[in-house]
């Protein structure tokens, strides 16, 4: 998940330099092969059995939120929806979540503000939460594990060349508002950073539509579009002009800003994408780029540069 660019910036150089996919694959040469019909290490879930989905995700206080700008009811909202983002991108339907949380002491009333937010996102989302674990902290930490299921889940490595890339809205809100917040100023977009929406329905649409590789956009269009390139092994040539731009947002945010959690999906038929869409009452995605036999990502005639990671060194 992406985090807070200032508070990147505000950190001592890494000495090495290892970020965090570095170490993802590392660790995943180092595990054992799945099971066959199950994927482990590497995509939004990890598929089990039957197409039983399990994913994790954590959100730590000052490194993916502040408390000074972000409301602990939105807090506890949006650790549950990025979750659920990830089931999303596999076309799944949510089951069950569980949440853990290191509680700071002196702040009366956290607790239950974040688990106001988490009740609701789960009551929306029909996820409820199934049990966790409470500690105190010396900061606030969320970790929330999910489980869904999918009948055919959408991995990040089944694009093949000549293939369309669709987005499932537009991109650059959560970044603009980012930038406003760290100017001081008022963010007419911060909904959109402080309360992302999981895309399930169009998630399944984008399954049913023949989709061969999903993702959902946590760390930027221009990294996270890079995974489905490297685990498809095609290339992607993006177009600038095509790229859905948020209202209050620029085209770099867009492109290089986190938080979205706009799903990002390769198909074959764009005509069997719209319907499928259609059908689902979901609003169109957005064509933008094509999938190449080989090569790396390009946008327009530029390679593609920006995106978050998590600096480990
Ligand atoms: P996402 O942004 O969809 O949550 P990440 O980029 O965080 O995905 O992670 C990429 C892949 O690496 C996922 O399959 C995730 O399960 C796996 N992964 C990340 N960190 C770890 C870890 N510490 N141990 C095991 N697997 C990990
Ligand atoms: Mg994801």
């Amino acid at each position: 998940m992406a985090t807070d660019p200032n508070l990147r910036r505000e950190r001592p150089e890494p000495v090495s330099g290892e970020g965090e996919f570095a170490f993802i694959d590392r660790l995943a040469e180092r595990l054992p092969s799945p099971p066959a019909g199950q994927t482990w290490i590497g995509d939004d879930c990890a598929v089990l059995a039957d197409g039983r989905l399990i994913a994790t995700d954590l959100l730590v206080e000052g490194v993916h939120f502040r408390s000074a700008w972000a409301d602990p009811v939105d807090i506890g909202f949006k650790a549950l929806a990025v979750n659920l983002s990830d089931i999303a991108a596999m076309g799944g339907t949510p089951e069950a979540a569980v949440v853990a949380v290191a509680l700071p002491t002196g702040r009366p009333g956290l607790a239950d503000e974040l688990l106001a937010g988490l009740m609701e996102c789960a009551e929306r989302f029909g996820c409820p939460l199934v049990g966790g674990d409470t500690s105190t902290g010396p900061d606030l930490f969320l970790a929330v594990t999910v489980t869904g299921t999918a009948t055919t889940p959408v991995l990040r490595s089944g694009a093949g060349p000549g293939e369309t890339v669709f987005v499932t809205g537009p991109l650059g809100a959560a970044a603009a508002a980012l930038a406003h917040l760290e100017a001081g100023e008022p963010a007419t977009t911060a909904v959109a950073l402080h309360r992302p929406l999981p895309r399930l329905g169009e998630g399944r649409a984008a399954t049913e539509a023949g989709a061969t590789a999903m993702l959902d956009l946590s760390d930027g269009l221009a990294v996270d579009i890079r995974h489905i390139a490297k685990a498809s092994g095609v290339g992607i040539e993006l177009d600038p002009d095509r790229i859905p731009v948020a209202e209050g947002a620029t085209l770099p945010q867009a492109v290089g800003g986190g938080d979205d959690y706009e799903l990002c999906f390769t198909a074959p038929d764009p005509d069997r994408v719209r319907a499928a869409f259609e059908r689902a009452g979901r609003r169109e995605p957005s064509a933008i780029g094509v999938t190449i036999t080989d090569g790396d990502v390009t946008f327009g005639d530029q390679p593609l540069e920006g995106g978050w990671e998590h600096r480990l060194r």
